[in-house]
Formats: structure tokens, C-alpha cells, sequence
């Protein structure tokens, strides 16, 4: 069988490349190894540049009606409230940051897609694959039946252990840090509004709270067992999720080879500060299909290796600021985040910087 584009992977990258390919007029293949979607879900928050670029598919309108709208984030410090990134002076359309369990995000897409007359070939695992001058073969695995598909492009958006950049053989320096973050979701009675993520950073660690659903709220420490780190008030009245997992700070050398593309993170890898990993893969996809729609992709590699390298250093800098023991640099950032909020071109740069809509240029 031939398809214009196989893509490896139906996690939101693939799943927006696929959607977008379709709405311009390429009908892809779209493969996953497993038989199921993970009911577990690791990203919560949708960005503005996210909803923008789902428009045309009039998926805005479906995840906001199915999201929680949080207008603003709060920098605290154990004792005090420290700056307000207030959304409502984005002068965007999406003035918010939307809080959707990437499990129902996902679901939204392969629902969108089935409209397409498009489904997830689920259970099906790429295997290998070659590539010449006209297209790639691939071989793929279906329970026991082994078959070859022929492609005019491969995407490979098959997550941070990527086959496909690995059957590239493409090195994807970086760091993986030791100390691993812990995670929880959680029903129950909170002491902060649940219009607003609080950010709450303590000498050495941070402590994130993001409100989602209709009584849940995401909790996440970068160290020790973050159920031990609710702040007073807090009354627990079901752990839904708790888990573990270890952050990276990495990038793929290149964005593929020939016929074959790489998005999400099988090319790039950082903290969840920022909210940033989601949001740029499925920006890669939907660019990806953009920019081979208008006879583009010999641009994709760099501009999206270009705006992934800027996201992951500014994730690292996000990351230490909050999680810093130092008392100097504690104390020169509780004094300058609330100064630059209060200077408007500063405050413009940091809301378009938090909400995915700096890069666009770069990327778009
Ligand atoms: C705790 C946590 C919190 C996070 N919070 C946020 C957040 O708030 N906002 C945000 O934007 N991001 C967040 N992220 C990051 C986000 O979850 C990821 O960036 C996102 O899932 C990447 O999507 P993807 O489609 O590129 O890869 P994945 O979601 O990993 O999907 C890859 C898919 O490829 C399939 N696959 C792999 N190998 C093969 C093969 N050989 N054949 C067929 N299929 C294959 C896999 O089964 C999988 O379904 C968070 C991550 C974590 C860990």
C-alpha cells in the first residue's frame, strides 16, 4: 500500500500533522504501536499559539468548550504573591491558557480526524525503515503479519526514544537530570482560586499547581513527594494519579535526513516549566503539513531545530529561576519579574514569550 505521508506516532504531534495534512488535501497513514490511547495524561496546558493554529480546523472552539480558561499565573513564594502574568492583557484572540488533560486533547484530535474519514491504525509498530531518492519503505508490524509501505515522506513523531531519529541514526545531545519531579492529580478543597496556575518556588525546589477539569487540580514538585508539599488548607479527597518522571533538556542534531522528518519530542525535550513540549510538537506538525503543502519543507528542518533550541534554553533559565537555593538570585528575581510586568514592552515580550506566540515569526 502507498500513502503520501506515514506518520509514526498519534501523540498530539502526529495527530495535528495528520489533521492539518488532511485539511490541505494530503491523506495520510497514521501508525501507533500501541493497541490503546494512555489514559494517563503528562501535559495539562494548551497555549494561545497552540489554539491559533487549531483554528482552521475549528478545534479552538472544541477544546475550549471542553477546557478550563486560566487567565492568569501566579509567581508565589512560600509566604507571599510575588507577580501576576495576566493574560487578559495579551492582545491576542486567545488571551488565556487553557487547561485540558492532554488525554482529552488527544482524544479531540483522533475524533476530529475521524471526520477526515481518517483513522489511527492502532497496534501497528514501525520496525525499519529505508529510504531513496522517490520515497521511504517502511516495515510494519500488526500482530503477527509483517507488511511494506511505500511513502513519498516519513514523519516521525514517535516521542522522546524515536525510532525513527534512532534508525537515522541522529544524536540528540542534551541532559537528563538526576532528581526526578513528582506528579499528582488530586480532588479536593485548595486555598487558591482556580482561575490562575500557581507557580510556587521555595529555596531549591518549585511547586506547580494547575486547577483542570471540573474539580481537579495537577501538582508538581521538582523534588521529593510533592503529596507531602500541599500547602496548608489543602484537603485531599481523592488521588486520582500520582507519578514520577525525570526531565531533560535536549535536541536532536538535525530535524531528519532525506524523506524523513522528525517532530515533537523525538526532536526536542524539556522541563514542563513553561508548558512548552505539547505545544511545540504539535506546532511542528501543524507546520510540517504547511510547509509541504506550499512546497516549503526544505525550511522545516531549520526553522523548527531553530525555535526548539530558543524554547529549550529558555525552558532551562525558567527552570533554574524557580527551583534556585541561591538567595541572590532568589532575591534579584522576586524583584525584577514584578518590575518587568509593570514596564508594557517588557510585559508584551515575557506574555508572548509564555504563550508560544513569540517564535511565530521564526517558525510560521
Ligand atoms: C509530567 C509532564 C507534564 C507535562 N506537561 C506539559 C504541559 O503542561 N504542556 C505541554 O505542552 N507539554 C507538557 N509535557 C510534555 C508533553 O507531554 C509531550 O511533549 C508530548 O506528549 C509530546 O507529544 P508527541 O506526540 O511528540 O510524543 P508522544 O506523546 O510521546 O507520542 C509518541 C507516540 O509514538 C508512538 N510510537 C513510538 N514508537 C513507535 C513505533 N515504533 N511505531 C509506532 N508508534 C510508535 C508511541 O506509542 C506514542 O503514542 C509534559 C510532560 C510531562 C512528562
Amino acid at each position: 500500500m502507498t500513502a503520501d505521508v506515514l506518520i509514526v506516532g498519534a501523540g498530539p504531534t502526529g495527530l495535528a500533522a495528520a489533521l492539518e495534512l488532511a485539511r490541505l488535501g494530503t491523506r495520510p497513514r497514521i501508525i501507533d504501536r500501541l493497541p490503546q490511547p494512555t489514559p494517563f495524561s503528562r501535559a495539562i496546558g494548551v497555549n494561545p499559539r497552540t489554539l491559533e493554529l487549531l483554528s482552521p480546523l475549528g478545534l479552538d472552539k472544541v477544546l475550549l468548550s471542553a477546557g478550563h480558561v486560566l487567565p492568569r499565573l501566579n509567581l508565589r513564594t512560600p509566604d507571599r504573591l510575588v507577580a501576576t502574568v495576566d493574560f487578559t492583557r495579551l492582545h491576542h484572540q486567545f488571551n488565556h491558557l487553557l487547561a485540558l488533560a492532554q488525554s482529552d486533547t488527544e482524544r479531540l484530535l483522533t475524533e476530529r480526524l475521524a471526520q477526515e474519514g481518517i483513522d489511527v491504525e492502532r497496534g501497528v509498530e514501525l520496525l525499519s525503515f529505508t529510504q531513496d531518492a522517490t520515497g521511504v519503505t517502511a516495515s510494519l508490524r500488526n500482530g503477527d503479519r509483517e507488511s511494506d509501505v511505500r511513502s513519498a515522506y516519513m514523519l516521525g513523531a514517535d516521542g522522546s526514544h524515536s525510532p525513527v531519529r534512532t534508525g537515522l541514526g541522529i544524536a540528540m545531545p542534551g541532559r537528563t537530570y538526576e532528581q526526578p519531579w513528582s506528579l499528582a492529580d488530586i480532588r479536593g478543597e485548595w486555598p487558591f482560586e482556580r482561575a490562575a496556575v500557581q507557580l510556587i518556588a521555595q529555596p531549591g525546589r518549585a511547586f506547580l499547581a494547575f486547577p483542570f477539569g471540573v474539580d481537579l487540580l495537577r501538582v508538581v514538585s521538582s523534588k521529593g513527594n510533592v503529596l507531602e508539599q500541599l500547602p496548608p488548607g489543602t484537603q485531599v479527597q481523592e488521588v486520582v494519579w500520582h507519578s514520577e518522571f525525570k526531565i531533560s533538556a535536549r535536541l536532536a542534531d538535525t530535524y531528519g535526513r532525506g524523506r524523513v522528518y522528525l517532530a515533537g519530542d523525538a526532536a526536542h525535550l524539556h522541563s514542563p516549566v513553561g508548558a512548552r513540549g505539547m505545544n511545540l510538537g504539535i506546532e511542528d506538525g501543524i507546520l510540517f503539513a504547511r510547509k509541504l503543502a506550499s512546497g516549503q519543507l526544505d525550511t522545516y528542518r531549520s526553522d523548527r531545530r531553530a525555535v526548539a533550541s530558543h524554547v529549550v534554553r529558555l525552558t532551562e533559565v525558567q527552570t533554574r529561576l524557580v527551583t534556585t537555593a541561591v538567595p541572590l538570585l532568589r532575591g534579584v528575581r522576586d524583584r525584577m519579574l514584578p518590575l518587568a510586568l509593570s514596564l508594557p514592552p517588557v510585559r508584551d515580550v515575557i506574555l508572548r514569550e509564555v504563550s508560544g506566540l513569540r517564535s511565530v515569526r521564526q517558525g510560521a
